[in-house]
């Protein structure tokens, strides 16, 4: 059996699940892919999770579409499981993927960075100089940084690094926490809403202090929080209170809310390796600096933002509102409540491609309903979720139909079975996606 019939079976599979997952019909989506009758060129920017899912989909659902996937490197690695990697749960290598599978199901895939976008020409140049011509342009860029902490420029990212963006910064803060003495403290700078995926610096927190716990038992997690209030907090802080001491003198997770700093970190100092905020000079061995975000630079120069720095998008096909055939999907789009997840960039993906190859072939797009779930390790072996079904209500926002977070009485063995879906939900999704 040749390796193109087999992952064909394989996708034809995963597809299913994603007809459903999106929302869509089963029936709808075989119905796409029976019909042959599409013609016209799709570019994508980013082949991360929003633009890799678009690309696949894309090609299964039309094959006649020429899908052309362009992304600044040569493999990508997930920011889900990033914290699994800080905390030696994990290698970096098990989290960063190809996109040779990509290209071996018909899609056009360029390693360049997209310098460019003509929306009036329908044109996105790339970094080696070239034009590439679309009918319709799907971005999902991810995000970027604002500038909301002095101090922190490019230099000071590789002493503070963020880690949100996985890759060499995940690898570098993960070594700045195997080389922190015992006793020394770990900074958690977190960032404003909207961020992406809510629940990550709690995660990380979790996961570095399961790291310390073992490793340097009398060193601790600070997290200065801009914020009053996070996602999933009673379960963390549950989670934190049973593992880690939090809200005991010997915590080895402290959360300090914006209150109680006007508005957490404000300014760092690299040489002295201090985090400063309105009141105070708080100095570590390591500082994980993650600012407030914006969508991705390529969004901001195409002037896909409006003044909150994302990218509004019609909820029903995420085509820009303010530049006509151009889908902007995942983080860098604002899909009201749904949070900026991998989850959600994976459903928005495959909700746009059946609506632009309907569009394409001179139908009008269904009505979609998206899903998210997100896990949060709390240890090695213990975890939390949430999940939501959204559905698109009639004043055209996306609203949560039915949402459902781990019961706060959740019995240990149902925290480990958490762990558990955790990784066969990462399983299923790398391999839905780039596999
Ligand atoms: C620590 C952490 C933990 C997380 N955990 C979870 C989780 O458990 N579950 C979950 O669902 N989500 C999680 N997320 C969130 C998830 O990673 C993001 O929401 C998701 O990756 C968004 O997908 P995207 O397509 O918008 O962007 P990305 O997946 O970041 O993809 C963007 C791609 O665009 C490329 N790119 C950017 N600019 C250009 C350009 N100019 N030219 C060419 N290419 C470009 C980049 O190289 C990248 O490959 C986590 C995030 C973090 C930081």
């Amino acid at each position: 059996m040749s390796m193109i019939k087999s992952s064909r079976r394989q996708f034809i599979k995963a597809a299913s699940i994603a007809g459903l997952a999106a929302g869509m019909p089963l029936t709808t989506a075989c119905a796409s892919n029976h019909s042959r009758g599409g013609k016209g060129r799709v570019v994508i920017i980013g082949g991360g999770t929003g633009g890799a899912t678009a690309a696949r989909y894309l090609k299964y659902l039309d094959s006649a579409i020429d899908v052309t996937l362009i992304d600044a490197d040569k493999t990508h690695t997930t920011c889900y499981f990033s914290n699994l990697v800080v905390g030696g749960l994990r290698s970096l290598d098990s989290i960063t993927h190809k996109f040779d599978n990509l290209r071996a199901s018909g899609i056009n895939v360029i390693n360049q960075k997209a310098t460019a976008i003509d929306t009036a020409k329908q044109t996105v140049t790339t970094a080696d100089g070239k034009s590439h011509k679309y009918d319709r342009l799907i971005v999902s860029p991810g995000i970027d940084f604002k500038d909301n902490i002095e101090g922190y420029d490019e230099a000071a990212h590789d002493i503070m690094p963020h880690a949100w963006k996985a890759g060499p910064q995940t690898a570098l803060l993960k070594k700045q926490l195997e080389a922190m003495p015992n006793g020394g403290v770990f900074v958690i700078a977190a960032p404003p809403n909207p961020f992406r995926c809510p629940p990550g610096p709690y995660e990380r927190a979790s996961l570095v202090a399961n790291y310390l716990k073992q490793h340097k038992p009398r060193s601790k997690v600070m997290i200065l929080d801009p914020k009053d209030a996070f996602s999933k907090q009673g379960l963390f802080q549950q989670g934190w209170t049973e593992h880690y001491g939090f809200g005991t003198d010997n915590a080895m997770i402290e959360w300090v809310k914006g209150a109680d700093t006007n508005g957490g970190i404000k300014r760092v100092d690299t040489k002295t390796m201090t985090a400063h905020t309105d009141f105070d000079g708080i100095k570590a061995a390591v500082i994980n600096v993650i600012p407030a975000q914006r969508a991705a630079d390529i969004a901001v120069k195409a002037g896909l933002t409006n003044d909150s720095g994302w990218c509004p998008v019609d909820r029903k096909t995420f085509e820009s509102t303010i530049a006509k055939n151009v889908h902007v999907i995942g983080d860098a789009s604002i899909a009201t409540t749904m949070p900026k997840s991998g989850y959600s960039a994976n459903s928005q993906a495959k909700a746009t491609a059946l609506a632009i190859v309907e569009l394409m072939n001179g139908r009008e797009p269904g009505t979609p309903s998206y899903i998210n779930t997100c896990y949060s390790l709390l240890t090695s072996d213990q975890a939390i979720s949430v999940a939501a079904v959204y559905e698109l209500a009639g004043d055209g926002e996306i609203k949560a139909k039915n949402a459902g977070l781990t019961p706060m009485d959740a019995s240990k063995e149902f925290k480990a079975r958490e762990v558990e879906y955790a990784k066969s939900w990462y399983k299923n999704l790398v391999t839905e996606i780039w596999g």
